[in-house]
């Protein structure tokens, strides 16, 4: 059977960031990749795709064109974990052996889970900017828009990106509003969660763009079912007290976030905490039974927020800390990890309020308040946003360059 030092499982944002991590601090060490997918996206992108700002094809490379010189391509999915036996089972029966195993297969869009999506999605009305091939469809249904009910639904946590539903929204009103036609509209946010947005110091600047666009804010409502020739669409609503009931609205447009859960070869092993997701330890992403496994990205069942922002600052954690328990790395202290996520907020076509955020809902600037104050949206954050973030993607968190992502070093003080 085939085996390497290195085995990554995912070439997404987090398995090629800490591929191109290694590389760049141990060239020639011995990595394969295993991913099925001949296309990389840069998701963060969708949501200015569904805002007629970027075209669909600005957010995809091929595979081939972002797996990192030096590492080797296993073009195939994962079918299972073995971490015993220090193996992982491919797809059509193979198997390939480790000696340290990072998991980064993202998470399960779980699409089916809510009845009738599936069939309607990209017609009647029925939009996403979760999938590649549906965010043009929601600029369209935004530019078609003449009046009407439109809903924007937002499934339980956790999600990924768990601004983008609310961002789709944002841009959807400001685009009516240019157009004319918020007026006549009934714009309602249907979030099967308690709050607008998680971190409570952001909401209050959020709220501002809820009323400025008139916006009716419904909490509790989790989309359940969707007919989407009749134009129509269910929520369970529970209550303060736990009671349950159904309500249904009718729409002219509806944009869907699907519910989301941990990929299943993931929840199906022995790497699984209780809720599924990957049991890491939160500082040094290191699995918390299976030393020689480590991981990061969305899979992660840490508190972070599951954002690309997170998988750049947790790619050089785990390089560090695999590198150093290899023996192949010079380094006194572990690398840790503080739970950094980001969350670029587009409230507007131009302007965007810049959540940054650690463990526990602590708020972390990158920047200085004169340039960019988080709290308050801004020009500069937007043009970080459309013009920058991109360009740190492709040019740097994936070719192991990290400017915006130094580790921390657990000096031994900390460690106490
Ligand atoms: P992914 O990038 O999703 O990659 C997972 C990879 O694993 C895929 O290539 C997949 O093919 C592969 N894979 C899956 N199953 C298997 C298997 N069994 N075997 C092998 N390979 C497998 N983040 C931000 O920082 N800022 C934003 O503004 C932002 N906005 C977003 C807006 C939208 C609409 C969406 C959808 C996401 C947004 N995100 C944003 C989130 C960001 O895209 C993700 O957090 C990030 O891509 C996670 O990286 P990952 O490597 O864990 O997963």
């Amino acid at each position: 059977a085939e085996r390497h030092d290195v085995v990554i499982v995912g070439g997404g944002a987090g398995g090629i960031a800490v591929a191109a991590s290694m590389l760049a601090r141990k060239p020639g060490l011995d990595i394969a990749i295993v991913e099925p997918a001949e296309v990389h996206y840069y998701q963060p992108g969708w949501t200015l795709v569904g805002g007629g700002v970027f075209q669909a094809s600005d957010t995809r490379k091929e595979m081939a064109s972002v797996i990192p010189r030096g590492a080797r391509w296993i073009k195939a999915a994962a079918a299972g974990f073995d971490p015993q036996n220090k193996t992982v089972l491919l797809e059509g029966g193979r198997t390939v052996s480790y000696t340290k195993l990072i998991v980064a297969p993202g998470l399960r869009l779980n699409w089916g889970g809510v009845e009738g999506l599936e069939q309607t999605l990209g017609k009647n009305g029925v939009t996403s900017n979760y999938r590649y091939d549906l965010a043009p469809y929601t600029w369209e249904l935004v530019k078609g828009f003449r009046g009407g009910t439109a809903l924007f639904t937002q499934p339980p946590m956790p999600i990924k990106c768990a601004g983008a539903p609310q961002k789709a929204m944002y841009l959807s009103c400001d685009q009516w509003m240019r157009q004319g036609v918020l007026s006549g509209a009934k714009v309602e946010f249907l979030n099967a969660g308690p709050v607008l947005f998680g971190v409570a110091d952001y909401v209050p600047p959020l709220m501002e763009y809820v009323n400025k666009y008139g916006i009716q804010l419904s909490f509790g409502h989790n989309l359940i079912r969707i007919d989407g020739p009749a134009k129509r669409a269910w929520f369970k609503v529970t209550g303060k007290d736990g009671e349950s009931s159904v309500v249904e609205r009718a729409f002219d447009m509806i944009h869907v976030t699907p519910p989301q859960s941990p990929p299943d070869i993931v929840t199906s092993s022995p790497l699984a905490n209780e809720a599924g997701w990957l049991d890491l330890d939160p500082a040094t992403l290191r699995h918390v039974r299976y030393p020689d496994v480590y991981g990061l990205g969305d899979v992660s069942g840490a508190a972070n927020a599951k954002t690309a922002a997170a998988a750049r600052k947790m790619a050089p954690v785990v390089a560090v800390n695999l590198l150093r328990d290899m023996g192949a790395l010079e380094e006194p202290h572990e690398a840790v990890y503080d739970g950094y996520g980001s969350c670029p907020l587009t409230v507007e076509r131009g302007k965007v309020i810049l959540a940054e955020f650690g463990y526990g809902g602590k708020r972390m600037p990158s920047f200085p308040k004169w340039f960019i104050d988080d709290l308050k949206p801004s020009k500069a954050a937007w043009l970080l946003k459309e013009r920058v973030l991109p360009e740190i993607y492709w040019k740097a968190m994936l070719k192991g360059r990290e400017p915006m992502a130094k580790p921390r070093r657990k000096s031994p003080a900390a460690a106490e």
